[in-house]
Parts: structure tokens; C-alpha cells; sequence
């Protein structure tokens, strides 16, 4: 009976506010949560992460992968700011599925095994996470997470001890003034020996990333792999 109401219940709120696409405003099928396929699929141009790329990576990064080029005032952007500002976290976990399934299909983590690797999403401090009320950077790595099958380092494990301000506008010096000694392996025994993916929003500069890095490397970890959605 409660499960009848509750089919009655969501075929009728289906009906009075049809699922529509947070990019193109198209209706939704059942199956899709927020990203219709077609955005999904063909919306936003790929980035470029392979060997055009300029970054250089720390010694134990093997790899890094963005899967669209971030397009300033465009509608990634936008939907990256409903995420992070909207509460949006159901469009996280649909961002981070689709880098999930590409990554997959695209053999982008063959070296990765299930077993030996886990994902950290980028933490943050828990100053900003109270206000903001989550981690977006956790609900990608949700969707991320159920498409490749490695699992998520629990919270705790990886905390974000200093509470920097926005990054955005400095140059690359100054996000690495900003950023220095910012996190710390609390649980080292939980990531000695694993193989990480660190998993992202958007990649700019790899400051933050790297920083990241520096510390799990002082955690002894094996290799590394940096995911994110985009890359400006
Ligand atoms: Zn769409």
C-alpha cells in the first residue's frame, strides 16, 4: 500500500513538475537525474590532458584527466556554480558518473586496480563545508565512485587544516602561498601503500592538487591520478 501511494505520489509530482535538463531544459527520462544524454554526451567540448599538456605533473602523479574544458560564463560554469552554491549535489553525482563512464570506456585508469586504489575527493575545511553543507567535490566522486567501482576514502582521513581564501585571480605564486601546508594525512595507515585518485572540480593551475600531492606523498602513497570534471 505505501509503496502504491508512493509510485501515486511521484507520478503525480512528475506530472505537475516534469523533470527538465539543468543544462538545456529538456525533459528527463525516468532514468536520468539531472544531465539529459545529449548534454551528456555532446554539449561541451573536451579538454585536452594528454601530451599537449604543459602542466608538469609531480613525480608520483601518473596522470591526470579533465574531461571538458571549462567555458567561462558558458553553461559548465553555470552548472558547476549550482552545484557548489545551489545545493545541487544530485548534479555532482551525475557530473562525476559521466567522468566515471568515459574514464571507463576510454581506459583512462587501467594501471588502477579495485582492490589497491581509493578516490579522495579534494577536502574542505570544515569551516566552509558547515556553511556551504557539503563537499561538492564528494558528490563527484559519488558518481565517479559507481562507475569505475573504487571506493571513496572515508571523511577524516585526508582533512583540509587551513581555511584559504578563494583562489580565483591569483597568479600561480600566489595560489601556491595560499595553499602550502593546507591539508593533513590524520589516518596515515589508511593510505600507505594505496594508490590514490584525487577527484575535483575543475583544474586551473594544480596548485591545490598538488599541494594535496606534496602531503599524501609524505603519507607514502603509491601512485596518483588527478580526475576532473573540467579544466580551465
Ligand atoms: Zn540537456
Amino acid at each position: 500500500m505505501v509503496q502504491v501511494l508512493n509510485y501515486i505520489k511521484s507520478s503525480i509530482s512528475e506530472l505537475l513538475f516534469p523533470k527538465v535538463c539543468e543544462i538545456c531544459g529538456l525533459s528527463l527520462s525516468k532514468t536520468q537525474n539531472f544531465i539529459c544524454s545529449e548534454c551528456a554526451q555532446n554539449r561541451f567540448e573536451r579538454a585536452v590532458t594528454t601530451k599537449s599538456d604543459k602542466i608538469n605533473l609531480p613525480e608520483s602523479v601518473i596522470g591526470r584527466f579533465a574531461l571538458w574544458q571549462f567555458d567561462k560564463g558558458g553553461y559548465l560554469q553555470d552548472l558547476l556554480h549550482k552545484l557548489k552554491y545551489h545545493r545541487l549535489t544530485g548534479v555532482g553525482e551525475d557530473l562525476g558518473s559521466i567522468v566515471g563512464s568515459v574514464s571507463k570506456r576510454e581506459k583512462i585508469l587501467e594501471a588502477f586496480s579495485t582492490d589497491k586504489t581509493r578516490i579522495l575527493p579534494v577536502p574542505l575545511h570544515d569551516k566552509k563545508r558547515k556553511i556551504r553543507g557539503f563537499n561538492q567535490a564528494f558528490f563527484i566522486a559519488k558518481g565517479f565512485s559507481k562507475h569505475t567501482g573504487y571506493e571513496i576514502l572515508k571523511r577524516g582521513v585526508v582533512e583540509r587544516v587551513k581555511n584559504t581564501k578563494t583562489q580565483t585571480g591569483f597568479s600561480l605564486t600566489k595560489r601556491r602561498e595560499n595553499i602550502a601546508d593546507a591539508f593533513n594525512v590524520v589516518l596515515k595507515e589508511e593510505v600507505q601503500g594505496m594508490d590514490i585518485i584525487i577527484v575535483d572540480d575543475v583544474f586551473t593551475t594544480g596548485a591545490t592538487a598538488f599541494e594535496l600531492v606534496t602531503e599524501l606523498e609524505r603519507a607514502e602513497v603509491g601512485k596518483i591520478f588527478i580526475v576532473t570534471v573540467a579544466q580551465a
